[in-house]
């Protein structure tokens, strides 16, 4: 299935749905998930069209592929999470439950979350 340019990630990245942003370059944004986990959740999405992490890392292109990975960690630094720590975590598929089929990476942190993901 091609990617859906519907889903509410691609209706945020052309800003026709607001968001809490706290990051943005030319490949990347970054808000406040709207049912955070944690007391700091932040999803962190390439604004190409990629449903999954596979889609990204095979067809993103170089730049897009360092501009994100690059991204992610400067913005965890920058929302104090370095120390004590965070999770990165990306959901795939149907028993990952991911429910927005634009591919994002939740930064979770601000608590101590235990050694499982929930
Ligand atoms: P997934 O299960 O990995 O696809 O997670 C999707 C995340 O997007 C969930 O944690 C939702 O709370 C979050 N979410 C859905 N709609 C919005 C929105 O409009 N703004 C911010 N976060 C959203």
């Amino acid at each position: 299935m091609g990617y859906d340019s519907s889903n509410i990630f691609a209706k945020i990245v052309r800003g026709e749905i607001p968001c809490d942003k706290v990051y943005e370059d030319d490949h990347v944004l970054a808000f406040r998930d709207i049912n955070p986990q944690t007391p700091t959740h932040v999803l962190v999405i390439p604004k190409g069209e990629y449903q999954s992490y596979v889609d990204f890392s095979q067809q993103a292109s170089d730049l897009e592929i360092l501009a994100f990975t690059r991204a992610v960690g400067r913005i965890a630094s920058d929302l104090g999470l370095d120390e004590p720590g965070y999770r990165i975590i990306a959901n795939h598929g149907r028993d990952a439950r991911q429910e927005v089929p634009h591919f994002h990476l939740h930064i979770c942190g601000g608590e101590d979350m235990g050694r499982m993901i929930k």
